[in-house]
């Protein structure tokens, strides 16, 4: 039994067998061969192997020719490799002692001689061994030849394990397959974490380097709670997590009344509790624990996997879905965020720089790519037409200046009479918001507010650009602090900034720090009474908000800054929370 630990991004407990999702997408199941097919099987063995070898000749061949004898001589070392006598007597041994398949016999044996390449340290073995990753996957993919499966062909479930999984592929997973997934690197609020929540599917992510360490078939645990994942565990570990995925499900049926109660204060104060989602399909999820409508809404997952931008209906279909499922609720629409870690660009879009997080993303893009978010923008007001006024509201992302906000709401004035002349019907009083999630917004907030219809601060990135650390990036993750003093008092600037004299500006917490009960009453301590969450986690906030009081939050948001600490703040919010409500503990 192994145990390795990474990042918990969606709760829940799933056991099952694994499937390693790698580069090449190989699913190999754990399935023996017979002993009477023991010799075929080790003739299809050396057929795989006398194939990938005339390959990596043919390679060395073309290699010398063009580049020179010694750049030929790279893959003479993979070849000997290949026919390394020891390398070839281990997997028949495999094949005709333990009766495994060629393809699994391959994948321990070179899994092996990989890892203990890694395990020499240099950076030389470590090229190696990257060397022996890539063997195994040409004898897989001969060996497999055109029985190779696509995730989309699964048939039966799974725990998937890959290094890493874009935001696409884990939106393409298939729900009723998938139990969960690991992935070697990723961060707390990447793109694919906050899928795993949407689809809400037990995940760890950052686990570190483990995948030569599992064969596919190995029976896994990931326990999304604790951030731990368990390779080949022993009978009483599974038993106490079974007794631990039992104990999640029946909490969460506990919350249950949660669902249709209102989520108001102990002493009266009513909070507006809404959901992120990513795809319209998620309306329903939010609606049904008894959110107050969509807080944010992701349009850029409108282009996942696909080859072309959407085209205008295709938007407009979207958001009309979601206005119809909401019957009257609000929605709040993001324009795209495309760009960074998100989804890649795609048709004309201008590709990604070096540095994507600081690059040309989200309303940057939107704005030098005026046709496409003009496209958006024609949908989302056409399908506001078939909402109650005031309740779609657009929202604009990553605006970091005064100037960005403007120039984006003069191109909704230019839709708009552009609409008018079509004689397209649309609301012209749509509330215009924005995300504070760059530093610059949340400190100009008080000049913002001057001219903005409604605050949403994005904590994720808030977080990321405030203490200059990667959202993704597993090495970082422990500088990765929510609950850190200079985001408390950022919130605590634009909460005073959206009171202005004249006129009071709805702000509204999006980022995941509003999904996570324990920071609620800290939120709530600092002015915010409108969040949105994760669709899973509704039930829970709604437990804690009808528990709490409004001095009581006060005296915590107080209590935390003065902690002037971000590991201090999280072990005290967490005492708190549960002092307020015992049974989330879990
Ligand atoms: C955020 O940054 O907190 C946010 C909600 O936006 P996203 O996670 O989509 O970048
Ligand atoms: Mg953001």
């Amino acid at each position: 039994m192994l145990v390795k630990r990474g990042i918990a991004v969606s709760p829940g407990v799933a056991i099952g067998p694994a499937l390693l999702f790698g580069a090449e997408n190989f699913k190999l199941s754990r399935h023996y061969t017979s002993k009477s097919a023991i010799e075929t099987e080790i003739g299809r063995f050396h057929a795989a192997l006398n194939a990938v070898c005339t390959d990596i000749e043919e390679n060395q061949r073309v290699a010398t020719e063009r580049l020179g004898k010694e750049y030929g001589a790279i893959f003479g070392a993979h070849v000997l490799m290949a026919r390394s006598p020891e390398l070839v007597s281990e997997v028949e041994r495999l094949i005709r002692e333990e009766t495994n398949t060629p393809e699994r016999a391959c994948e321990i044996v070179l899994n092996k001689y990989a890892k203990l390449f890694q395990e020499l340290g240099s950076r030389y073995h470590a090229e190696r061994a990257q060397d022996i990753y890539d063997l195994k996957n040409r004898l897989l993919r001969q060996l497999l030849g055109k029985q190779r499966q696509e995730m989309t062909d699964l048939t039966e479930p799974v725990l998937i394990l890959a290094h890493n999984l874009t935001p696409s592929e884990t939106a393409n997973l298939k729900r009723e397959f998938v139990l969960g997934f690991v992935t070697e690197v990723g961060g707390p609020t990447s793109h694919t974490a906050i899928l795993a929540g949407a689809l809400e599917l037990p995940a760890v992510v950052g686990v570190g380097e483990f995948l030569s360490e599992v064969t596919s078939g190995d029976l896994i645990i990931i326990d999304g709670d604790r951030g731990e994942v368990i390779i080949n565990p022993i009978e009483s570990v599974i038993a106490e997590r079974r007794a631990a995925q039992q104990k999640n499900e029946s909490n969460y049926a506990a919350l249950e009344i949660e669902r249709t109660a209102e989520p108001i204060t102990a002493d009266g104060e009513r909070i507006q509790l809404l959901g992120n989602i990513e795809f319209p399909t998620e309306t329903g999820h939010c609606l049904e624990r008894g959110a107050d409508g969509i807080g944010l809404y992701r349009t850029e997952f409108l282009y996942l996997g696909v080859e072309q931008e959407p085209s205008e209906e295709d938007h407009y279909q979207a958001y009309c879905r979601v206005i119809e499922d909401l019957g009257g609720r609000e929605v709040v629409i993001r324009t795209l965020d495309l760009g960074a870690d998100k989804v890649p660009s795609v048709g004309g879009l201008p590709a990604e720089s070096t540095n994507p997080a600081l690059g040309l993303r989200s309303i940057r893009l939107s704005l030098q790519h005026r046709e496409g978010f003009k496209t958006q923008l024609r949908a989302i007001l056409r399908a506001a037409a078939k909402a109650p006024p005031g309740s779609v509201k657009i929202m604009f992302p990553l605006i970091s200046s005064l100037n960005e906000f403007r120039q984006a709401k003069m191109v909704v004035r230019d839709v708009m009479d552009d609409l008018d002349e079509a004689g397209e019907s649309f609301p012209r009083e749509v509330p215009l918001g924005m995300m504070v999630e760059v530093p610059s917004a949340a400190i100009l907030a008080d000049q913002f507010a001057a001219e903005v219809d409604f605050f949403s601060i994005g904590t994720n990135d808030l977080i990321q650009y405030t203490l200059a650390v990667d959202r993704g990036d597993p090495a970082v993750s422990s500088l990765y602090r929510t609950g850190d003093p200079a985001i408390l008092r950022l919130i605590r600037m634009v909460v005073a900034a959206a009171d202005q004299p004249n006129r009071k500006i709805p702000v509204t917490v999006c980022g995941q720090m509003s999904s996570d009960p324990k920071f609620l009453p800290l939120l709530i301590g600092l002015g915010i009474r409108r969040i949105s969450v994760t669709p899973h986690s509704i039930p829970e906030l709604k437990a804690v908000i009808r528990r709490l009081t409004i001095p009581k939050a006060k005296d915590i948001a107080t209590h935390a800054e003065w902690l002037g600490l971000s590991r201090g703040i999280d072990n005290y919010l967490q005492g708190e929370v549960s002092k307020i409500c015992p049974q989330l503990v879990r």
